[in-house]
Parts: structure tokens; sequence; C-alpha cells
């Protein structure tokens, strides 16, 4: 562990909360000490109470906090000496528990306290650090946990053997006594360190020491420890075409009741822990602390076979048995200590495959990618535990009541968004309707590839709507020719590599150069088929193979009124969209027996660029001002609005697309303010 504690950054003298904070952000900013949302923090200071009073507090690290970013605000202010109880209590249920920390709270508009909280609470000490780290679960992980904790940290630190974080952990510490006076910290079997100290930096130089004593303890022990090593290899693209079949194959194993979002990791770190012979064992062995069980399940699913080396008409075959054999194995551990409980579905969220790398799989990307720390980090522990007698994590019944613990299941299960889970894609997304629409998806939680032939716009687009749906991890660009099948295979593969699958595609694309017919050159004729009709041809044809492969999928093709409604001066524009307006009605037909929907927007008047050069491009043929030539278009539908700010049409995509409209293929969706001749019949 690298020391990083800097006395000028640790705020004023004397400011304990903000030497906490600054502690906290060090520790968890170094994600082998604790991984995203892991590890804890706490001071026991003097506050004063809302009715003037001085009280003792605890000020613990607030539920839902990430050590790393965590501000003075994210912890929580409990009154101590209503928490002494704790104790002298010889037992509480969860909900005891947290009702119990919620009265003792200074004020109740704080965030719920950490399951921890009561630990912290029973140990004397000013400030207290919890880590997960690699080196402490190396030490514990193993045979003699106690022995070598000992032979590793001598009085300096106390061994205690697990029990089960939340109040059980911390009864047991309350009757271990007051540690000896040198003792500068606790290492907790199967789960990780607490350090303390009179002061914050006090508390950082404990731990630093205790780690860095340890890590000299392992280093020392598995000098000679054979790495990981996956023998065969292949070249990157090679592997990825082969992810590409995969990934979506798993997607659709995994959605047995909600969709899941897939990080796909082919690092050098995974291929050699897939491959290596070791490693079906290893991972049937577990976690390396409880916390990775909310994260990574209680075990991954390790596919035997080498699915890029498999016949590809075996590949959807060994993956289902691969789901079957994990459920029944999922399901026997359940019969053995699942009494009272509902059963999780029987699924993993860490996937490993021999010759491909690693998948995790969450509700979202940003969740893959912690999922992803987690297990990597476990991998590491586990290489360096085989060298201290062979790495044993907790066993079946204490790993199966942690990953049912109702306070930590009730983290990772919050009501979600209406297209959370989801992966769109949206061409012509850089401006105009594309991107408005690939906006609003976002917004509600789906993760979005933009394309744009534009590709400065495309850029700026995805900043921007990665900054305002909250989470730029949900936000792909790719630069992409509409016209051109390398870049619509492109496009589709970042949505499958990066998400894992595709649900929507929103083909949008599109090309207008109006004119009187015979002014229309072949160049302009063919300019509008090729986009507007092969371009979402082109799209189309790769997004149904994921689509097929995943069991469902859902396509929307932009139309435009002019696909239903003669128009003047338009032609070439009016039959390609007439043609688009056809090519989505046959394929609902054709599409609809593998679940993949196929529906059409009918808009007109929207206030686009495309909208903006037809208007400016009409008014001058007819010599009018743009202002006339938009009351001419008001003056056209039957409520005479315009023009139609692009959010309304984003609006009819996104009932469209979503889960509302299961029942509807085959429409047409007008946003035109009402135009008769193109009521969709
Ligand atoms: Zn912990």
């Amino acid at each position: 562990m690298k020391y990083a504690w800097d006395d000028k950054a640790q705020g004023a003298a004397g400011d304990d909360l903000a030497a906490l904070v600054y502690l906290s952000n060090l520790v968890g900013g170094d994600t082998s000490l604790t991984q995203p949302g892991g590890g804890n923090s706490s001071v026991k200071r003097c506050e004063t109470d809302l009715a003037g009073r001085a009280t003792e507090v605890l000020r613990v690290k607030g539920s839902g906090t990430d050590m790393a970013t965590i501000r003075a605000t994210g912890f929580t202010g409990l009154k101590l000496p209503d928490l002494a109880y704790l104790a002298r209590a010889s037992d509480m249920s969860d909900e005891q528990m947290m009702q119990f920390l919620a009265a003792a709270m200074v004020d109740a508009r704080e965030p719920a306290p950490s399951v921890e909280t009561p630990l912290h609470s029973v140990l004397p000490y000013r400030f207290i650090v919890h880590t997960h780290d690699a080196a402490t679960q190396t030490l514990t992980d193993n045979p003699r946990p106690a022995a070598h904790v000992r032979e590793a940290l001598g009085d300096e630190a106390v061994y205690i053997d697990y029990a089960r974080p939340g109040f059980p952990l911390a009864r047991a510490v309350a009757r271990l006594g007051r540690p000896a006076d040198h003792a500068r910290g606790l290492v907790l079997g199967n789960h990780g360190l607490i350090a303390w100290g009179d002061s914050a930096k006090e508390c950082y130089e404990n731990l630093h020491r205790l780690i860095n004593r340890t890590e000299a303890y392992v280093a020392e022990r598995s000098a000679g420890a054979r790495p990981f090593f996956a023998a065969s290899g292949r070249s990157p693209e090679s592997r990825r075409a082969a992810a590409q079949v995969v990934l979506p194959l798993l997607r659709r194993h995994l959605a047995q009741s909600r969709r899941q979002i897939l990080h796909y990791d082919d690092s050098p770190e995974a291929l050699a822990f897939a491959g290596d012979p070791r490693t079906k064992d290893l991972a049937g062995r577990g976690m390396s602390t409880p916390e990775h069980i909310l994260r990574c399940g209680r075990i991954p699913m390790v596919i035997e076979d080498d699915l890029a080396a498999t016949d590809p008409t075996d590949v959807a075959r060994t993956i289902a048995s691969s789901f079957d054999q994990f459920a029944t194995d999922y399901r026997a551990a359940f019969a053995r200590h699942g009494r009272g409980v509902q059963m999780l579905d029987p699924l993993p969220r860490v996937v490993i495959l021999p010759g491909l790398g690693l998948v995790t799989a969450m509700k979202d990307k940003t969740g893959a990618l912690l999922g992803n720390t987690c297990y990597r980090h476990v991998m590491r522990v586990m290489q360096a535990a085989e060298a201290l007698g062979g790495f044993r994590f907790l066993d079946e019944a204490n790993a199966f009541e942690f990953e049912y613990w109702p306070l930590e299941l009730a983290k990772i299960q919050k009501p979600e968004r209406e297209l959370s889970r989801q992966v769109a894609l949206v061409t012509g997304a850089a401006s105009g309707i594309g991107r408005a629409i690939a906006e609003r998806l976002a917004v509600e939680h789906a993760h979005v590839v933009l394309t744009d032939i534009n590709e400065g716009a495309l850029q700026d687009a995805a900043a921007s709507i990665g900054r305002s749906c909250g989470d730029p991890q949900r936000v792909r660009a790719v630069a992409a020719d509409a016209t051109r099948p390398a870049d619509a295979a492109a496009a589709v593969s970042e949505a499958v590599l990066a998400f894992g699958g595709l649900d929507i595609l929103v083909a949008n694309a599109g090309f207008l150069q109006a004119g009187p017919i015979d002014k229309i050159t072949d160049e302009i004729w063919d300019r509008h088929f090729d986009v507007n009709v092969k371009g979402y041809f082109l799209v189309t044809r790769e997004a149904i193979r994921i689509m097929k492969a995943q069991g469902e999928g859902v396509i929307l093709f932009n139309a435009s009124k002019g696909a239903f409604a003669p128009t003047v001066d338009n032609a070439a524009y009016a039959s390609s969209k007439a043609a688009v307006a056809a090519l989505g009605r046959n394929l609902a037909a054709e599409l609809g027996p593998s679940g993949i929907r196929v529906n059409c927007l009918n808009a007109d008047f929207v206030d686009t660029p495309l909208m903006r050069s037809l208007i400016e491009q009409r008014a001058a043929q007819r010599g009018v001002s743009a202002e006339e030539q938009q009351e001419e278009y008001r003056r056209r539908n039957l409520l005479h609005v315009g023009p139609i700010p692009t959010q309304a049409v984003a609006e009819a995509a996104l009932f469209l697309v979503s889960p509302r409209a299961r029942y509807t293929t085959g429409a047409a969706l007008p946003v035109d303010g009402g135009i008769k001749e193109a009521m969709p019949r």
C-alpha cells in the first residue's frame, strides 16, 4: 500500500469531519483497498444537538455513499449514549437494529447509517476505517487464518472469525473485550480489516502499517505461486467476433425475469484466469469478502468449453446446458438453506468463458463494471491465497445467508425507470429527431449507441446526452455512414461489445433534397434511396441477428408524412419514405414470430435542421419568406400547429419502443398536427 497522507490536504486543524472525509477519500480511491460502494469509516466527537446540548456523536458513513467521493454530508450522526446499548444487547433482528439506529440519529433527514454502524459503535476508538483489501483477505481466505494473522501481524492486530456483518459481527467484537493498548486494528475473518487511531492520520498510518506488513508476509509466501495462465491465444479480432455471437445468447438466458447489461472483459488478466485449468475449481469456492456476493453472486458460472473454438451450431446448446446446470445447482443449494425466503433468479452475475474472458451482468453498465472490479479483486486474492494453504471462503450456509440478507438485498432492489436494462441504437442521432429520441430513451435509463455521419456533432450529442441523463457510461457514439454495410455492422457490434446486446433499434438517419422531378439528378434520386431505404435495411439486418439470438427486440422506423400523403416537388424523398413504410409493415409480418415488433413514426413539420432547410428551399422556390412558408405548413394541419418540437416526436417514439406498446406492431403513429391525407389506413 502506497503511503499517500498529506497533512495539508486533511482540512483545518481540529476539523474532525474534514479529516474523516479526507481519510475516506484517500482509502476509497484505491480499489485494492475498497471496491466502489464498499468499506466504511467513522469518527466519534462532540456535537451540539438541535436543543443546544453538547452530545457525543458517532459520525459514520451513510448507506449508499461511496468512500472515494463521500463528503461531510454523507456521514450520518448518531447519539453515542443511545448506541451504548448495542454492546450489551444479546440479540437483535435486522429490523430491530435498523429501527434502533434510526431512533438514535441526530437528524432524521440524514442518510440511513451503514449496516456496519454497530461495529463502529462498540469499538472504543475515535477514528475507524474499514477496508476490503486484498492482502487481509488473502491472510484469512485460507485454512489457517488465525495462525497467518498471528505470524504476519503479531499482537498489532486482533483476529476474529467470520460473523455476518451487522449486529452479529458487532456482538462478536463486543464480546472480545477491549483490545490491548498496542493493537492497531482488527482482522475480520473472510471479510477485511478495521484500523483505528486517535486522529485520522494515526488511523491511516495504522492501516498502512498493518496492510504493508500483511503484503510483505503474503509476498514472501507466494513468491513461487504459479500465476494464472491460459494456453490458447487468439487474435483480438477473432475473439471479439466470437464474443458477438456469445454475448446476446448469454443475455437471453440471463433475462429470466429482467434483462441485464453486460460488461465484457478480454484483458490479459481475465483471459489468463478464464483459461487456467485450476479456474473451475477455484471459482466454485466463492468470493473473497461477503459484500462481493452482492455484486458477483455467490459463485460464478464457468462455461467449460472454449466457445470461440466450438462449432457455431453447438454454441447455443453449450450455453443453454451451462445455464441449466447452474440453475440445478442453485436450486439444490436453495433447498439446503433457503427456508422462509423467496428464491432469487437462479442465475449467475459472473460468467467465465475460457478463450474469451470474463462477463459480468448487472442492471446497468456502471454496475457491470463494478462487478468486474470486484471479481478481478477476487481473482487476485484466490491466486495469492493458494500459496497460503489454498484459497477458501465462507461455507455454503454462511455465503447463502449473506446472499439473502434483506438489508443487502434492499440495496439492489430499487424501483427502476421504464427503459432500464435496455440497449438502444439510434441512427442519425447527432441532431433533430434522432438526437431528441436518443436523449429521451437515455433519460428513461436506456443504454444508447448513437450513430451519425457528422462525427463532430455526434460526439457533442453523446457528451451532452451523457450529462443530461446523469450517467455517461450509458452512452456510446459510433461515426457511421448509413449507406455502408461495414458501418452498420460496427454500430451494432458496439452495442453488443459495450452492453451485451441490442433491444431497440431506431432507424432515423435521413436525406432530403426537394425539387421538381425533372430537376432531380440520378445521384440525388439514388442518395434518397441509399440513405433512407437501404440504410434502414442495412442496420436492421445487423440488429435482427442480435434480437433473434436474444429472443426479442423492437424496431422503429422514422417514416414521415411523405410515406402516406402525396407531396409536390418532393417525390424522391416521399417515395423513399413510402418504401420505408412498406419495409416496416413487411418486417412486422416477418419478424413477429421471432418476438420482434416493428413500427413507424409518421411525423411532419418537425423543428429539425432537415425541415428548416426544406422550408427555405420551398420558400425560395415560391418566392415567399420562410415565415410565410411556415404559416402555409401550419394551415395544412388540422390543429394549425408547428413547427412541432422534436421532443413531441421523441415522446411518441418512447411509447412505441416501450413495454407499454408491447401489443403493437406494424403501426404508424402520426405526429403531424393532423393531416387528413396522411392518416394511416
Ligand atoms: Zn465490510
